[in-house]
C-alpha cells in the first residue's frame, strides 16, 4: 500500500511532530503540512526550516481540512486537544499520536471519536533530551522500533496507513496491547528516567557544598543524560502511568535495598554475584 495524504496537520511541531514532518516531506508522503502549537514563533521556525508548509493558531483551521492529525504533544494535554477539534474534523480523517503512554489514552480518545473519525495510538521507541523544532531531524526513527496499539474498535485500514507511515520513516511495526505497552515501558523508559532525576537531585543537593559535579566523568554524564528531558512530558508520563512506575520503582527499590545490605555486610561473594548478573543481562542488549 502506498500512503499519500492532502494534508498532514502535526499538533506539536517539536522533536517528534517535527521528525515525522521531515519523514512526510521527505518522502512525498503529503501534499500540504500544517502545524499546530502555542507558540508562534516556534511555529515559524517551523516554516522556516522547511519542516511544515504553514501553521495556524486556531486548533480549528489547523485540523479543518487534515486528512491526518498526528498528535505529538505532552500526553497530559492530548485529551483536551482531542475534545476541542472533534467538531471540525473532517469524516474519515486519521487521528493518531505519538503519546509515551498509551492505555488511559487509547480508552479515553476511542470513548471521545465519533466511529467515522478512526483512532491508532502510537509510540515511537525514538527519542533524544532535547526538545523542540530544531531538534528534529529526518533519521530519528530509523532501524527504531515503533509500536502501536490497535483495539477491537481501531480501523484496519487506517491501521494499515499508520503502518505505512511508520515503516516510510525506517521503523519496525509492533503491534501490542496498550496495557501491555505501558507496563513494558514503565520498565525499560519511565523507570530509568525517574532514577536519573532522583540520582541528580541527589547529587545536585550535595554539590550546594562543594562543587563535586566537575569531577564527574563519563559515567555520570552517560547515566543522567536523560534527566535532560522536558520535565512537563516526563511529569505528564509519571501521573498517566503512575501504577506501573509506582510498582517498577518499588521492585527497584528492593534491588537498591539489596545491594545497600550485601556492602554494608561486606558481602563480597553477594555483591560479585549481583554485579556479575547485572553484566550478563547487559551483554543481551548488544
Ligand atoms: P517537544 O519537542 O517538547 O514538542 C512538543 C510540542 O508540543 C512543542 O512544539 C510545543 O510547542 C507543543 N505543545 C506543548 N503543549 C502544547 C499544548 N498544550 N497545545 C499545543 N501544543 C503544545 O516534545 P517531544 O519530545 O516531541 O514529545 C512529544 C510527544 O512525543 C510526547 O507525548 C512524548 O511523550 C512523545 N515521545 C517523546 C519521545 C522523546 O524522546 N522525546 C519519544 C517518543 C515519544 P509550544 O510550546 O509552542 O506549544
Amino acid at each position: 500500500m502506498s500512503i499519500y495524504f492532502k494534508q498532514m496537520t502535526i499538533i506539536g511541531v517539536g522533536l517528534i511532530g517535527g521528525s515525522i514532518a521531515r519523514v512526510c516531506k521527505e518522502k512525498n508522503l503529503t501534499g500540504k503540512i500544517m502545524g499546530f502549537g502555542r507558540s508562534e514563533s516556534d511555529l515559524r521556525k517551523g516554516v522556516e526550516l522547511g519542516v511544515i508548509d504553514s501553521y495556524s493558531l486556531d486548533l480549528k483551521d489547523a485540523v479543518i481540512d487534515a486528512d491526518i492529525v498526528l498528535l505529538a504533544i505532552p500526553v497530559g494535554t492530548m485529551v483536551d486537544i482531542v475534545k476541542i477539534m472533534i467538531p471540525h474534523l473532517k469524516n474519515r480523517a486519521i487521528i493518531t499520536d505519538v503519546g509515551s503512554v498509551k492505555g488511559y489514552l487509547v480508552d479515553k480518545i476511542e470513548e471521545l471519536l465519533p466511529k467515522e473519525i478512526p483512532f491508532v495510538g502510537g509510540h515511537p521507541i525514538a527519542g533524544t533530551e532535547r526538545s523542540g523544532v530544531e531538534s528534529s531531524f529526518l533519521t530519528l526513527f530509523k532501524d527504531s522500533n515503533c509500536i502501536l496499539t490497535p483495539t477491537g474498535k481501531t480501523d484496519r485500514e487506517a491501521l494499515k496507513k499508520i503502518e505505512e507511515l511508520w515503516h516510510a520513516a525506517g521503523a519496525k511495526v509492533i503491534l501490542m496491547n496498550a496495557m501491555d505497552h505501558d507496563r513494558i515501558l514503565a520498565a525499560i523508559s519511565h523507570l530509568p528516567h525517574v532514577v536519573a532525576y532522583a540520582l541528580v537531585n541527589t547529587i545536585g543537593d550535595m554539590n550546594k557544598e562543594n562543587n563535586i559535579l566537575s569531577l564527574a566523568a563519563g559515567g555520570f554524564r552517560d547515566f543522567t543524560r536523560i534527566a535532560s528531558g522536558d520535565s512537563v512530558m516526563w511529569r505528564d508520563i509519571c501521573l498517566l502511568n503512575k501504577d506501573n512506575i509506582i510498582e517498577i520503582i518499588t521492585q527497584f527499590q528492593g534491588s537498591l535495598e539489596r545491594l545497600k545490605r550485601y556492602i554494608k555486610k561486606e558481602n563480597r561473594t553477594r555483591l560479585k554475584e549481583e554485579f556479575n548478573k547485572a553484566n550478563s543481562i547487559r551483554k543481551l542488549m548488544v
